[in-house]
Formats: C-alpha cells, sequence, structure tokens
C-alpha cells in the first residue's frame, strides 16, 4: 500500500513476469509506449457473483480483439489465449474483494536502447495487467439517462486498432467533462462515427443503427453482442452511415461500451432526445444485456463445475 495514499486501492498487479504492487511497479523512460505511444490495450468487464467470485464477460472476444490489435501494429502476440486466460484469473485471484471490476491489459512494443520511430529489431513487448474497481451506472443514472455533446471527430484512421495512443479520445473525454456530460460524440464529414470511449446508437423509426465497422470506429466488444441482443429482441439493426441530421432527430441515442454496458443518452447539445427519457429500445437491450451475461455465468458456472 503506498502510504500517502492510504486510502486508494493499490492492486496486485502483473508487469512483465512478476507481481507486486502497482504503486510500485516500473518501466523505463524508453519504453515505447511512454515514447511513442506505441502500444495497444484491452478492458475486460468482470462482474461480482453472489458467491464473491468475479467473472469476465465476453473475454474470448475480448483475447480475439487484443490478438488483432497486435497484429494490427506487428507486435507478436506475447501469449496465447491460455496464457492470457491464466494471467486475468492470477489478477483476479490476487485482488479477491467485493465489488464489480475490470482488468486492462496493455502490450507495448518494448524497452529501445534509444529513440529512433521505427521498430528496433529484437526488442521484447512490456505486458502489464492490472484489476481496477469499477462501479457501473446506477438504477438512478439509467432512468434518468445521460447527458452527451457532439464534436468534430478529429482522429487517425485507424481507430479500428484499439491504440494506446488515445489524445483525440482524450481531449473528448475532457470536452465532455467541461460540458457536464457523460460522453461526447463524434462525428467526421457530417457522419456519426463513436464516443470518447463508447459506440454510438440511434433508433429511427423502429430501427437500431450503428455506423458501420471499419477503420473510423473501434469495434467494440458490445458491437456484435448489441446485435445479437437486438436479434433476440427482435428490433430490427442495420449498420449503416448515419448522418449528423438522423442523429440530431432520433427517437432514441444510447452509447455501448465495457463500463456503460448499454447507456440511453437523453441529451443531446442541450436538447432532448426523442421525449426526453430512456426508450424502450434502449429498455429491452438493457434486459437483453442482462440476461446475456447471466447466461454466460451459468455457462462458465458449469462448465468449472
Ligand atoms: N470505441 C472506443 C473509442 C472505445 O474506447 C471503446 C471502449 N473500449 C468502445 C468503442 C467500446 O468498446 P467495448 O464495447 O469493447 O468496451
Amino acid at each position: 500500500m503506498n502510504p500517502n495514499h492510504a486510502d486508494v486501492f493499490d492492486p496486485t498487479v502483473y508487469l512483465n513476469g512478476e507481481w507486486g504492487p502497482l504503486s510500485e511497479a516500473r518501466i523505463p523512460v524508453l519504453d515505447r509506449g511512454f515514447i511513442f505511444g506505441d502500444g495497444v490495450y484491452e478492458v475486460v468487464p468482470l462482474y461480482a457473483q453472489a458467491g464473491g467470485a468475479r467473472l469476465p464477460f465476453r473475454l474470448a472476444q475480448h483475447l480475439a480483439r487484443l490478438n488483432r490489435s497486435l497484429g494490427k501494429i506487428r507486435i507478436d502476440n506475447p501469449f496465447d489465449d491460455a496464457g492470457w486466460r491464466a494471467l486475468i484469473h492470477r489478477a483476479i485471484e490476487a485482488n479477491a474483494g467485493p465489488g464489480d471490476a475490470l482488468v486492462y491489459i496493455q502490450v507495448t512494443r518494448g524497452v529501445a536502447a534509444k529513440r529512433g520511430h521505427a521498430f528496433p529489431a529484437g526488442i521484447t513487448p512490456t505486458v502489464f495487467v492490472m484489476l481496477s474497481q469499477v462501479a457501473y451506472p446506477s438504477d438512478a443514472s439509467r432512468a434518468q439517462g445521460a447527458v452527451a455533446v457532439t464534436a468534430e471527430d478529429k482522429r487517425w484512421l485507424h481507430c479500428d486498432i484499439k491504440s494506446i495512443s488515445l489524445l483525440g479520445n482524450v481531449l473528448m473525454a475532457q470536452h465532455a467533462a467541461e460540458h457536464d456530460a457523460l460522453e461526447t460524440i463524434q462525428l467526421r464529414d457530417g457522419l456519426l462515427t463513436e464516443g470518447s470511449s463508447s459506440n454510438v446508437w440511434i433508433v429511427a423509426g423502429g430501427t437500431l443503427l450503428g455506423a458501420p465497422r471499419g477503420p473510423r470506429i473501434l469495434e467494440g466488444i458490445r458491437y456484435g453482442l448489441i446485435e445479437e441482443l437486438a436479434a433476440e429482441a427482435g428490433i430490427p439493426f442495420e449498420e449503416r452511415d448515419v448522418t449528423e441530421a438522423e442523429l440530431r432527430a432520433a427517437d432514441e441515442v444510447m452509447i455501448s461500451s465495457a463500463t456503460k454496458e448499454v447507456m440511453p443518452i437523453t441529451t443531446l447539445d442541450g436538447k432532448r432526445v426523442g421525449g426526453g427519457r430512456p426508450g424502450p429500445v434502449y429498455a429491452a437491450l438493457y434486459d437483453a444485456y442482462q440476461r446475456a451475461k447471466a447466461r454466460e455465468f451459468a455457462n462458465q458456472a458449469s462448465r468449472a463445475g
């Protein structure tokens, strides 16, 4: 425990083969993650179960996306799925405690001997795994819905890579904070892309619409999930370009991410979305989301037992 922050959670973290307190974890300054933002990450949600265990949700999909992100920036995946699962389970065991949590995984290209942009030869990736506590949105905040603002998407065109180079996303999150909003919804060339750390969905004429998968957005693990949940709930879904006008005229707007699940946006740029209350499509997707979690945790329990 860091003596200066006795009240701060100091998890046991994994860094390059060693486990120790977060407050004591150190990387060399020539790590390519520090110098260039040259790395990728993942965030896996963990849910506290009645017996006290914390279980990951959609872990296989998160590990597949990590592998894709690493491949796109040409870092060899340092572990296979079994290796990652073992690390994640150890992080959960080493940080047993109450409440929901998330596992943060970061892989950078490694530590170079000197600063130079092109990939250095013969370096080993830096691997970091940390458990953090998390509070999912309260029932009260869900009943109310959240505030969002819009801004022009100024990021690069490889948003499909879950890169640790998050400056564009950081500035958008700060923009939201300065407008007392939960999220900034970004538009590029008049078309909806995504939030600073979420995917965005609208409902128009009873159809759920999501911006096309591709280099302009990160395909959330919830992207495919929401598609499945919509099918289960009998909600028509279309993956297609959504214009700014459609966003502003939508009956419902919602965001999805590991830590928000699916969350209604009821105020956009100071104006009410639809009737200004969370809508029926949101309610159906949220219920289906909870059922999907219950199903997956029951499957995990039966496999373990
Ligand atoms: N887009 C961006 C830019 C994000 O940071 C996130 C959160 N990881 C998402 C979308 C949603 O992804 P997921 O559903 O995997 O949390």
